[in-house]
């Protein structure tokens, strides 16, 4: 390894006021490769081609990454320091990288229901970031409760919401957390629903976490929590059964296990 800095990945992340925000290393400013001038020459082949060079690409991965909007708290979180502690974790882990293995454009998606604490937005971002830097995929984090709040200044600022619900319906994958963490109102819910029609539409990934139970009711592990079944309309469920593999996250709640 040349840069102890990026561990040779080119970039670094930090948090930056609300959000995580990554740039390039030091190690890549110059680019040790063409020196800034953004292309390489190959002098294996006769005569010698110039290429773009990989730094653009390393430019345009950062941009897709700063453009997801992970919070500043997930900074540091990627799939492979998910710690598997207990449950099902190593588990749903392994399902995570066979998933970003795996993944192209139009992939059914994961919607990872479980307890507080046992990690999901850990891996919903890890896996966001693993998209957007090394994929090169537009991705895009919203948290479901601050996603209704811009939505209803975006109305008192008399802009719309045009705007908000373009850019989250456009982007390869999008990430909604915490769905469903109180009850829903029906306006809340038509909000759902026309996110997840719009994506369902366009045949686009969605990534859901849910605290809302989504085994049958009579498990042990479930009575004290509500069922997505019983929270969101028929439509809604249906589609997203349709639009995303369930799985559920069993583990110990880390701010409680660490006390
Ligand atoms: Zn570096
Ligand atoms: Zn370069």
């Amino acid at each position: 390894m040349d840069c102890v800095k990026c561990a040779d990945t080119g970039y670094l992340v930090a948090p930056e006021g609300e959000m995580a925000v990554a740039r390039v290393c030091d190690c890549q400013i110059p680019c040790p490769v063409c020196d800034d001038t953004r292309f390489s020459i190959d002098y294996s082949v006769t005569p010698p081609v110039t290429r773009p060079c990989g730094c653009i690409q390393l430019r345009k991965r950062i941009e897709k990454f700063n453009e997801a909007q992970i919070p500043a708290r997930f900074h540091r979180s990627t799939l492979e320091n998910y710690e598997e502690l207990a449950g099902n974790q190593a588990k749903i882990k392994m399902h995570f990288n066979r998933y970003r293995q795996a993944y192209e454009p139009g992939a059914k998606g994961l919607l990872l229901s479980g307890i507080p604490g046992v990690g999901k937005t850990h891996l919903i971002c890890g896996l966001l970031r693993h998209l957007g830097l090394e994929l090169n995929k537009t991705v895009r984090f919203v948290d479901f409760f601050n996603l209704l709040d811009m939505l209803k200044s975006s109305w008192n600022d008399d802009k719309g919401d045009g705007d908000i619900m373009n850019s989250l319906a456009s982007v390869d994958v999008l990430a909604i957390d915490e769905m469903g963490k109180r009850p829903m109102t029906a306006w809340e819910l038509s909000v759902l629903d026309q996110l997840i029609s719009r994506r369902y539409n366009s045949r686009k990934t969605m990534l859901i976490t849910t605290n809302l139970a989504i085994e049958t009711a009579g498990q042990s592990q479930n009575v004290k929590r509500r069922r997505l079944v019983d929270e969101v309309q028929e439509r809604i469920y249906s589609r997203l059964i349709e639009m995303c593999d369930f799985l559920e996250v069993k583990g110990v709640d880390y701010r409680i296990s660490k006390q």
